[in-house]
């Protein structure tokens, strides 16, 4: 049995991240994986033996200010999941909270987890729109397509991978070319739209790591992704664009 567990998700839930907790119930189901999705909300502690894929969306700051401190005291279980083989999905507001800090436009400060080395100040103006990133996963090249929209710009420490090169896009500052974070099973992201419909590919390999933390290492079987693939291209089109 494999557990999906969004993270808040009545707060750090925006641009459709919802659906990447649909396509993965979906994608294991079609595959007759047993899967089950237990949402844990503010106040709840994560119960890190029973999360084989954590997902934290995004938020606006003031949504994020208000579970920054929760996300925190779930530290220790995140991280003891992580280190049980759990794989951890972050998106935007989510991605920022893994790292040391973000600091608002006021100065306002909130403390993330430090899950990953990472930093995020907000930035003058908001880089908003279509993305298109070279990913690299367990040494595989993919396309990563999706939409972003946000004011942080993050500096990943110097030890921490990317999760990708932007082709087209802001990605983590608009400056490094570099996007999103990739450490172990950790991914962070600034990419929204929502993510997986859009990269089945990085859907499997969420699934696959939650297989394997279970002991079952068979490749997954291959689901018909056509259109998934053609939204892809499209996505891709208008980033380049
Ligand atoms: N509040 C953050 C920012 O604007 C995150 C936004 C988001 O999650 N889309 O940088």
């Amino acid at each position: 049995m494999i557990t999906i567990v969004p993270v808040y998700p009545q707060l750090l839930s925006i641009y459709a991240d919802r659906g990447n907790v649909i396509v993965l119930e979906q994608r294991a189901r079609w595959r007759e994986i047993d899967v089950a999705v237990h949402p844990i909300a503010v106040g709840d502690d994560l119960d890190a033996a029973n999360a084989d894929i954590i997902l934290i969306g995004g938020g606006q700051d003031r949504d994020q200010a208000l579970v920054a401190d929760e996300l925190r005291r779930q530290t220790p279980a995140l991280r003891s999941a992580i280190a049980d083989g759990a794989a951890l999905l972050a998106v935007c507001g989510g991605f920022q909270l893994l790292g040391h800090r973000y600091r608002g436009h006021q100065g306002d400060e909130m403390i993330g987890t430090g899950l990953v080395d990472l930093e995020t100040e907000a930035g003058d103006g908001r880089l908003i729109g279509n993305v298109l990133v070279e990913a690299t996963v367990n040494g595989m090249r993919h396309d990563l397509v999706g939409f972003e929209n946000h004011a942080g710009r993050t500096t990943l420490g110097s030890n921490v991978a990317p999760l990708g090169r932007v082709i087209a896009g802001g990605g983590n500052n608009g400056l490094d070319g570099l996007e999103g974070c990739l450490d172990g099973r950790v991914v962070g992201t600034y990419i929204h739209g929502p993510l997986l419909p859009k990269n089945p590919w990085l859907a499997d390999q969420l699934l696959a790591w939650a297989l394997d933390r279970h002991g079952v290492t068979t490749s997954l079987e291959p689901l018909d992704d056509r259109l998934a693939h053609l939204a892809a291209a499209r996505a891709a089109d208008l980033a380049r664009r």
